[in-house]
């Protein structure tokens, strides 16, 4: 059974708001079914141990009465929460299995059971581990904390305030058979719970890898720098190599620019740095209205932008870089603060024949450190 499908899981399990009124029509029914299973077994298994209550009793152990009595009070729980199931009234909880409620009915009947028929305690008692494992398999810390009090003072009130004989029995042949049974079943269905768990686990385990893929791929679609709405650095690395490539295909110039503000932390640390982000939007839209529709121009990294220019010779690459930079520094600035001054420097290189894309950026990147070094608000030639 695929994990999803199956009664215990559920990824959203009671730890959300998420109520039956918000869910759809599908997702209602798909719980309906997985209670209703989770419920049969519980039924079965209710049934399986009067089976055996029944062998304890052919071995004179018990009464024969047990084992019906006790195959009835469990089935009348589970008749009773299929009842509230099927009637709705169970979605209206936060946890639609009203685990707390359930688990604590389920470990009132073992404890009767034991106080009523002690002869044969030990196999009621043995359940309290499935039951117990099966709800914390579905419960909140604190839901199973809850749970687990109430099975301490429950077994605390049957071992300390009554002096009933709990035995194992094992005299005869075939109650050792039973006994057997007993603790193989209850080992069977705790493996069962844990099993589920672990499934559990590996399918959450998927679902994050999946998750994370799929954040990668979202990111990956993303082409827009949110801030200056200029190509995202993946984006226009892509750009750069589809050009480089066409550039050597068809043996026509290909130039780029590095452009880096110039003393940009001071600019964030005088004027602060939502100022900081409006200059870096405002010099986007700036040279974005003096390009071509063909060149592109992404952010290469904080205030650090590629210019990729198809088609384009040195010296005009060299000339536009040049009218771009006067362009930012004759902008007036004022308008963000009084006194503002903004200005660029820039790098610039032409493909050579053969040059790979991390060779053209160490040399446009050198352009740029040598504007930079020769004062700033300048272009240099690679
Ligand atoms: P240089 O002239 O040498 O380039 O000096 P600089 O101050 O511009 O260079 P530096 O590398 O020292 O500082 C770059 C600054 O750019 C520091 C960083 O906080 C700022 N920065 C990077 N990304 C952003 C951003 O998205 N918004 C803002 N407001 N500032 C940014
Ligand atoms: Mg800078
Ligand atoms: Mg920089």
């Amino acid at each position: 059974m695929g994990i999803a499908a199956s009664p215990f899981y559920s990824p959203t399990a009671d730890r959300s708001n998420d109520v039956g009124s918000k869910l759809t029509p599908e997702a209602l029914a798909r719980r309906a079914r997985q209670r209703r299973q989770i419920q049969g077994m519980i039924g079965i298994s209710y049934v399986v141990d009067a089976v055996i209550l029944l062998i304890y009793a052919h071995a004179g152990t018990t009464s024969p009465v047990i084992g019906p009595a006790f195959a009835v009070c469990g089935l009348l729980s589970v008749v009773g929460y299929l009842l509230l199931s099927e009637s709705g009234i169970t979605e209206r909880f936060q946890d639609h299995y009203i685990v707390v409620p359930h688990s604590i009915i389920s470990m009132m009947i073992m404890l009767a059971f034991t106080y009523i028929a002690p002869e044969v305690g030990v196999m009621f008692l043995c359940t309290l581990f499935e039951v117990f494992a099966f709800s914390s398999l579905r419960s909140t810390p604190r839901q199973t904390a809850v749970v687990w009090t109430a099975m301490a003072l429950g077994v605390a009130a049957l071992f300390l305030l009554t002096d009933k004989p709990i035995s194992l029995p094992h005299d005869s042949y075939l109650e050792r058979f039973a006994t057997m049974m007993v603790f193989i079943l209850t080992i069977g269905r705790c493996m069962y719970i844990g099993i589920f768990s672990s499934a559990m686990r590996e399918s959450l385990y998927k679902s994050g890898l999946a998750l994370k893929e799929a954040n990668k791929r979202i990111e990956e679609l993303a082409e827009l720098d949110d801030l200056t709405g200029s190509l995202n650095r993946r984006c226009i690395m892509r750009f750069l190599d589809e050009e480089i490539a066409r550039a050597q295909r068809t043996n026509l110039p290909c130039s780029i620019a590095l452009l880096d503000l110039d003393w940009f932390k001071r600019i964030n640390d005088t004027y602060g740095h939502p100022t900081g982000d409006e200059v870096l939007k405002t010099f986007a839209i700036t040279v974005f209205a003096n390009i071509r529709n063909v060149d592109r121009f992404g952010r290469y990294g904080g205030e650090e932008f590629l210019l990729v220019l198809p088609d384009t010779s040195h010296e005009v690459a060299v000339r536009l870089l040049e009218r771009l930079r006067s362009i930012v520094a004759d902008l007036d600035w004022s308008a963000f603060s009084q006194g503002m001054r903004v200005t660029v420097s820039a790098g610039v290189a032409t493909l050579k024949a053969g040059e790979a894309a991390d060779v053209l950026l160490a040399r446009v990147d050198g352009a740029l450190y040598k504007a930079k070094a020769q004062g700033r608000n300048r272009t240099c030639s690679a």
